[in-house]
């Protein structure tokens, strides 16, 4: 498995619980992703958004929102004011922990500080990833393997096909997300009211300010403010482009601290932290045998060979500083994501998982939050588990063993 965000550790664990060996390879120092390395600290996609909100995420999902209740890592589902959507609120000590454990618990042999840098196939087979760490390049031979870097690495150094975003528009916009202290109880943190103090230092003249209305939560246990306000277009595959769009958005962060606090109650208002990195909504999708499509998504279907569910609305971020869009799906009802859009279309053990699956704009808006990462992981893995034994991943085999690992595939199931 290459990654250990969301996807990775539900892919990982998928194939464990289906008996295979498993290597997973992250190179942050932390499982997480998103969630612990950019203070996504919002779980979205586990719940249907009706009323009351349906739990449609099982399995490895499931466990791990288990176990960061145990850890009093989690508040929720609840229901945003503002956008009207259901999220639960996380911690990332708590998310850090579980995922250990749960990795540890099945026996995954898990790699930090490393990086799949390279790849060898035979045929329409990868047979190795190569992985970089401070000792210089070792290789993980294995039977099957799922991309879940987030940015397709595996599948692009294997020589698969990708592509960057949906391949004629510029990708979703990042977001360096930002943690500040110091601000009264009482006082007003609505994303209203910083969009209002943002909105004032532009007029003032302040500099490097993009987004006015995005994101602002208080966290439950520290009572810090989450905010996700400094938006930056970059090219994530590029680590120079990178680099430079993060030193923007700390500066954007720096100055959104000081605008905020003309706010009553946020006169003492500071900065704890940015990042660490860069939160990237979109780079490369691995191209599947199937593209997961907007309109597919928009109607509620859920097809036959739904191995996972989705059911966050399509949310897309569409340039920095642009006002979000959303679009509901049908009845706020879940969806299904097809196997076929997991399923490398160059290479028969190779799969997709999270957000690099195959999925077209609006699609991708959707399935690209962490609970739905945690479904497609799981379903990944589980498939990769079938092709390593010699089985076919065939879409019944692959949702029977889903099944018997609790993942959820229909509301009725
Ligand atoms: C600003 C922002 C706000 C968001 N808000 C929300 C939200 O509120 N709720 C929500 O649910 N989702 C949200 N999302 C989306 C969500 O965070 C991601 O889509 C989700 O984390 C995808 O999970 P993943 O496991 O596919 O990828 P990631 O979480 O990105 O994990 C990929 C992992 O792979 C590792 N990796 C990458 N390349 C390699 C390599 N070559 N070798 C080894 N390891 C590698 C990375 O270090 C990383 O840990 C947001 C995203 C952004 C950017």
């Amino acid at each position: 498995m290459c990654g250990g965000g969301a996807a990775g550790v539900a892919a990982a664990v998928g194939a464990a619980r289906a008996g295979a060996k498993v290597a997973l390879v992250e190179r942050a120092p932390f499982l997480g992703g998103a969630a612990t390395r950019s203070s996504i600290l919002t779980y979205c996609g586990f719940w249907t958004q009706a009323d009351p909100p349906t739990q449609i995420v099982g399995g490895v999902g499931g466990d791990v929102l288990r176990s960061l209740a145990e850890l009093n890592g989690i508040m929720g589902p609840i229901r945003t004011a503002s956008t009207n959507v259901v999220i639960a609120l996380i911690e990332p000590e708590p998310v850090k922990l579980a995922l250990d454990r749960i990795c540890a618990q099945t026996g995954i042999d898990v790699i930090l500080h490393a990086q799949v840098c390279d790849a060898e196939i035979d045929g329409d087979r990868v047979w190795r990833a190569v992985v970089l760490d401070h000792g210089g390049r070792f290789a993980l031979d294995a039977q099957a393997f799922v991309d879940a870097s987030g940015e397709a690495d595996l599948a692009e150094q294997a020589g698969a096909a990708t592509r960057y975003a949906d391949g004629t528009h510029a990708p979703q916009n990042g977001t360096l997300a930002m943690r500040v202290g110091g601000i009264a109880e009482d006082a007003d943190v609505s994303r209203d009211a910083w969009a209002r103090a943002v909105r004032s230092a532009k007029a003032r003249g302040a500099l490097h300010l993009t987004k006015e209305n995005g994101l602002v939560v208080r966290l439950p246990h520290s009572g810090e403010i989450l905010a996700f306000l400094a938006d930056e277009a970059y090219d994530a595959r590029d680590a120079r482009s990178v680099s430079a769009a993060e030193r923007r958005a700390r500066e954007q962060a720096w100055a959104i601290t000081e605008a905020i606090r003309h706010l009553p109650g946020h006169e003492r208002a500071y900065l704890i932290a940015t990042g660490p990195a860069i939160g990237t909504r979109e780079s490369r999708h691995v191209v599947a045998r199937e593209r997961l499509r907007g309109v597919e998504v928009l109607s509620g279907r859920v097809g036959w060979s739904t191995v996972a569910l989705g059911g966050w609305p399509v949310e897309l971020h569409l340039g920095p500083g642009r006002p979000s869009v959303w679009k509901r799906i049908r009845d706020d009802g879940p969806y299904g994501i097809p196997l076929d859009t997991l399923r490398s279309a160059s290479f028969v053990n190779l799969f997709a998982a999270g957000r690099v699956i195959d999925a077209d704009g609006d699609a991708f808006g959707s399935a690209r939050v962490m609970g739905t990462a945690f479904a497609t992981g799981h379903a990944s893995g589980v498939a990769a588990a079938l092709v390593a034994s010699g089985h076919s991943a065939e879409v019944a085999a692959v949702r029977a063993e889903l099944l018997r690992q609790h993942a959820i595939l229909a509301l009725d199931a």
